[in-house]
């Protein structure tokens, strides 16, 4: 299987896509071509356990790697989640599903991906005969952060450092990260928003003259951003394996169709859905689903993507993004493939903040997508009334996928016409990532600890509290550093 770049030129394997990350010219790789799961490989599918399944399909796009070592990488990956499902899927007691993917050693869905990225990383480097150690350089919106430094400390031959928003993240999220172990991470962080570092690191990547400065210090420059194709090769799996759940539970027969509600920032784990769907998967309906930053919802709604828009922190920090770099991978397609066009589009969003769709790329876009916002009371709304009426707890960023799954829901009743498909919602992060936030929701009481949230969910929702956010209450701060995001850059060089 080869990759090449959405903005032309390129062609590559799997493994130089995870190594080197992004394209030369600055485009992200996407598969030449999409491969597909066949009737009877699907079937045999269904009576595997997850990190089979994760290997049939991950297989396809790596097939320079030895299949077996990718599987037992896989379960060595899967076996740092609490439970023995990685990817638990549940009904809710108002006919829909939860997709529950925060059972992992960070909390939130990030870790389905950057478990496994280390191997991938790795392996392709040999794969390559690349000798030099690896740099991966990452901005995050707080979740990104966490999973990578979990899925990278102390793994030999590579250096991690972790840019995040200093005012952009929950608290427990920078806690995570600040009281992180391992000789080779740095966390700093930025003054400004999740763009603002996103913006910086991608004019690191971008420049010549960094790159260069990375690589004469003894280093190979990656990202374990979503741009990076084996963070997003590792989330089209549970879109199969959730299917696959619903088809042996017989809540529905294969090839039926299954929407999925996705609350979505950079657009990777909706755009996992989309390829899933292209690899053949019966899927229906993409229910993209934003918080107050609905930039993508107004895209849906106009054709027209204009980030010339203010910024809002919500309590959905993870999704509080502008500039979705997934969406890339997204126009790519819908042009038809035209890397020229993707790479006009890409140099105005850059110069003038917005790019225009076709009425042809409209349409399809709003053929396969229902895109929808809430409001920070709707998601506050959504979480209290769903768990008073059905007892489940859900954190923010799942709350805003259900409130849209609902409207949408309801649309389609009013509508006699329209099909009505089963709904999978996919829940990001563990309510306890989130505690202050889903506290309030849940009561209306503030606290000001988040371990005090911890404690008072507890209390009264009566999960389990994980693991992962239990040890960290008593671990000492590490980092400390902010900067502005034009000395992101000296920091790098000094971390190496
Ligand atoms: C990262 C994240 C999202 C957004 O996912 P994208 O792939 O960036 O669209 C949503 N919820 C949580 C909890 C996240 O960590």
């Amino acid at each position: 299987m080869y990759f090449i770049s959405t903005r032309g030129g390129e062609r590559v394997t799997g493994a130089e896509a995870v190594v080197k990350g992004i394209a030369s010219d600055g485009g992200l790789f996407v598969p030449e071509e999409f491969p597909t799961v066949g009737a009877e490989e699907f079937e045999a599918m269904e009576h595997m356990d997850y990190p089979e399944r994760a290997a049939c399909i991950l297989k396809k796009y790596f097939g320079e790697y030895d299949g077996e070592a990718l599987l037992a990488a896989l379960r060595e990956a899967y076996s740092k989640f609490e439970g023995d499902d990685p990817a638990p899927l549940i009904r809710m007691d108002n006919g829909m599903y939860m997709l529950e993917l925060f059972h992992g050693p960070t909390c939130a869905f990030k870790d389905m991906a950057l478990t496994v990225l280390p191997y991938l990383l790795k392996r392709g480097c040999e794969i390559l005969g690349k000798k030099e150690d690896v740099f991966i350089l990452t901005a995050t919106s707080g979740d990104t952060g966490k999973a990578a430094l979990e899925g990278f400390a102390d793994v030999p031959g590579v250096k991690l450092m972790v840019f995040y928003p200093e005012e952009g993240v929950s608290k427990l999220q920078k806690q995570q990260m600040c009281t992180q172990d391992g000789e080779n991470v740095n966390v700093v962080a930025v003054r400004g928003n999740f763009d603002d570092c996103q913006n910086a690191v991608k004019k690191i990547f971008g420049s010549e003259k960094c790159v260069k400065a990375i690589s004469d210090k003894g280093y190979l420059l990656t990202s374990a951003n979503s741009i990076n194709f084996g963070r997003l090769a590792p989330q089209i799996c549970y879109y199969f394996s959730a299917y696959l759940d619903l088809v042996t539970s017989e809540q529905i027969q294969m090839g039926d169709p299954v929407d999925f509600a996705v609350p979505t920032g950079n657009f990777g784990n909706i755009l996992a859905a989309y390829y899933a769907k292209r690899m053949g998967l019966p899927v229906g309906t993409l229910i993209c689903a934003s918080n107050k930053n609905n930039v993508l919802t107004e895209f849906w709604r106009t054709g027209i993507y204009e980030i010339k828009r203010p910024f809002y922190r919500t309590m959905s920090p993870s999704m509080d993004i502008l500039v979705s770099s997934n969406l890339e991978r997204l126009i790519f397609e819908l042009s038809g493939r035209d890397a020229k066009r993707t790479a006009d589009r890409m140099a105005a969003l850059s110069k003038s903040g917005r790019y225009s769709l076709s009425t042809a790329e409209h349409k399809k876009l709003r053929e396969e997508f229902f895109a929808g916002c809430t409001t920070e009371d709707e998601t506050v709304e959504c979480i209290y009334d769903f768990f008073e009426e059905y007892g489940y707890p859900m954190d923010t960023h799942t709350g805003v996928a259900m409130n849209v799954a609902q409207r949408y829901e309801e649309k389609l009743k009013g509508d006699t016409m329209s099909e009505i498909h089963p709904i999978v919602v996919v829940s990001t992060a563990s309510p306890y990532k989130f505690p202050q936030d889903v506290l309030y929701a849940l009561t209306g009481n503030d606290v000001k600890d988040s371990f005090k949230g911890v404690k008072r969910i507890h209390l009264l929702t009566a999960m389990k509290v994980p693991e992962p956010i239990k040890a960290v209450r008593y671990k000492p701060i590490r980092f400390k550093t902010t900067v502005s995001p034009d000395k992101m850059f000296d920091e790098v060089l000094k971390f190496l």
